[in-house]
């Protein structure tokens, strides 16, 4: 008889477990420095720079001016399944940060060399802790938190070889920084690789008191000045709905999805009804394929979408996805109303 190919049933090693959750959450550099930039803006950062050297292969490092982590809390931060953001089920239904499921940090660590370096503002001095070591000692910095993530899956070489050239990672990375910064005017954003400043956007100085300008100067800083002469604004409600942003003039309009920003409740998403519903909207208006720019923005009530579908969250599930459809399907139509008139006119001139 052939022996049983069946091994007993044993406990990963801790460490496993993370390399295993990391191939989830960490493609690749900018899946990183995605993550990094969430802690910052759920830390309350006004400003954050990123660093990167090799595309983010070689050295990620992300250095906000948020709440900081307190000394003793620095080890907790990396372990696996450890939050500051919810305590229990009521908060992750109604969760209001990036962050939630406690495994970044965790996930980053397990495939790379990490250090953090933070400070509250109650403290006298900021702490680093190398993540490997363990080793915890006083540092100097003002109050916030960086993250440093060098030699990214120097331990999983099968991961590392499906990187791209440098200059594709770091595109990689610049659009992940580019997310956010088109959801967070309020917030400035620098981005270096090799010692050369590669983008930067200033925060807007006065954020709560004209959100409208302060979206439209970020546009403008982020997607350049023709995006905001070639769109215009789109802002509706519908029921529980709000929508809000800029759609793009049929003329805009390009060969590639390149330009399409869809958030829900300030969270950059990848969603199949918000492109249709944005899609629809330009049917009469665009021709072959052809694709729409535009920059939404949907608030909703946190209890009518499921942020907890997918380890990168770029992915929600809505419990009414009709009442969301119709909500930007509308918003757009509304906007593009009177160029679509002008169209109509021309075309029957
Ligand atoms: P999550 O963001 O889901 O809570 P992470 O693994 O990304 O999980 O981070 C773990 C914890 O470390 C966070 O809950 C937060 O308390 C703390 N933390 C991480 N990054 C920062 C930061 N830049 N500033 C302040 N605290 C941070
Ligand atoms: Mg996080």
């Amino acid at each position: 008889a052939t022996p049983s190919p069946r091994r007993p049933i044993r406990d990963l090693p801790d460490e496993l477990i993370s390399q295993i959750a990391a191939g989830e959450v960490v493609e690749r550099p900018a899946s990183a420095v995605r993550e990094l930039v969430d802690n910052a803006l759920d830390a309350g950062a006004r400003q954050i720079t990123v660093r990167l050297a090799a595309g983010g292969v070689r050295l990620i490092a992300v250095e906000d001016d948020g709440c900081g982590i307190p000394r003793d809390e620095l080890p907790v931060a990396l372990r696996r399944h450890a939050t500051s953001k919810i305590t229990n089920l009521h908060d992750l239904e109604s969760v209001a940060t990036m962050g939630f499921r406690g495994e970044a940090l965790a996930a980053i660590a397990s495939v790379s060399e990490m250090a953090l370096l933070s400070r509250t503002a109650q403290q006298a001095s900021a702490f680093a802790l190398d993540a490997r070591s363990g080793e915890l000692r006083p540092a100097a910095r003002g109050t916030g938190t960086t993250v440093e993530v060098k030699e990214l899956f120097f331990s999983t070489p099968a991961r590392r070889k499906f990187l791209k050239s440098d200059t594709t990672e770091l595109a990689h990375c610049v659009e992940a920084v580019r997310r956010h910064a088109l959801a967070r005017p309020d917030v400035g954003f620098a981005i270096w690789h090799e010692g050369r400043l590669v983008e930067q956007w200033r925060a807007s100085a006065a954020p709560d008191v004209d959100a409208d300008a302060a979206l439209r100067q970020r546009l403008g800083d982020v997607l350049g000045d023709d995006f905001l002469r070639n769109s215009v604004p789109v802002q509706l409600r519908l029921g529980a709905v709000t929508v809000t942003g800029r759609a793009g003039l049929p003329d805009a309009a390009r060969s590639r999805a390149d330009q399409q920003f869809c958030y829900v409740n300030g969270r950059f998403v990848r969603d199949k009804v918000l492109t249709h519903a944005a899609r629809t909207a330009y049917e009469d208006l665009l021709h072959g394929q052809k694709q729409p720019v535009y920059a939404l923005y949907v608030q909703i009530d946190p209890q009518r979408v499921d942020v907890n579908v997918h380890p990168t969250k770029i992915e929600v599930r809505f419990r009414d996805s009709r009442e969301v459809h119709q909500a930007v399907r509308h918003a757009v139509e509304n906007a593009l109303a009177a160029p679509r008139a002008q169209a109509l006119a021309a075309a029957s001139a």
